[in-house]
């Protein structure tokens, strides 16, 4: 396979035991969800949960390809009833609940499904009292359910807010891309904001702010590295140190 920042020719095999990290440039390919939390839980430890909340269409929408269409194709491709993928893990030892974007699902845009489990994961956490880790991966709102799609924002925000008054603990770990309606709730209210190496963050993409306010914007705008230097982000942390990284701020915060 070739690596798309620096093309250089690569073994897949290597590839995939670098944790889908370019040996070369250290560039972050994206991951599927349950690629992800075989990388993130300790082998064997993830149950899943609410695998079987399925989409609907209540508005029968079609654009080029009929909505209803359009989810039976990425169910088949990914194996997954929708976007996301949650459950209770460990990691490291440590219990926590988590819920995971999958990019590989209409690019990981949030419906009522995602909306409606990761609420469910949220909740979860508070009753359970674990901490909770999302990690966010995806092109915002989804389009074809509107309104629909749009008060998960505040579904899920209001559900962060009761984990907050259980004093219970999120880590929000943000992927490459996480953009629109997701950072505009809850990817950006985790009391811990991690993001890998040079994700793109951002909410309007620059095309959309020029036309907007005829700014140009500067050199790596909405990468993890220049929100970091300007506060939106924690840290920035290598794959191959999120793990660790999780397990640290678990012990020093979690009750
Ligand atoms: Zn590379």
């Amino acid at each position: 396979m070739r690596c798309p920042e620096c093309s250089d020719m690569l073994f897949r095999k290597v590839v995939e035991e670098a944790l889908h990290v370019c040996p070369n440039c250290q560039y972050h390919f994206r991951i599927s969800a349950r690629k992800r939390i075989e990388q993130l839980a300790d082998p064997g430890s993830f149950e899943e949960r609410y695998a079987d909340v399925e989409p609907a269409d209540p508005l029968r929408f079609v654009d080029k390809k009929a909505y209803k269409d359009r989810l039976k194709a990425e169910q088949r491709k990914t194996g997954n009833p929708d976007a996301v993928v949650c459950g209770k893990a460990f990691i490291k030892g440590r219990p926590i609940m988590m819920a995971v974007m999958d990019p590989e699902f209409m690019m990981g845009s949030m419906g009522s499904v995602v909306g409606e489990k990761i609420t469910r994961t949220i909740e979860a956490a508070a009753e359970e009292n674990l901490p909770l880790l999302v990690v966010s991966c995806s092109g915002g709102a989804r389009m074809q359910e509107s309104t629909l799609s749009l008060m998960q924002m505040a579904k899920t925000s209001a559900a962060l807010a009761r984990l907050d008054d259980a004093k219970q603990m999120f880590i929000s770990l943000l992927a490459d891309p996480t953009t629109g309606g997701v950072t505009a709730s809850f990817a950006m209210l985790g009391d811990f904001i991690i993001a890998e190496p040079k994700a793109l963050i951002g909410f309007a993409g620059p095309r959309t702010i020029w036309n907007t306010i005829k700014v140009e914007l500067p050199d790596g705008f909405q990468r993890s590295e220049f929100l970091q230097e300007h506060g939106f982000v924690d840290f920035v942390v290598h794959r191959k140190d999120v793990r660790s990284e999780i397990a640290r701020l678990v012990d020093f915060c979690a009750k």
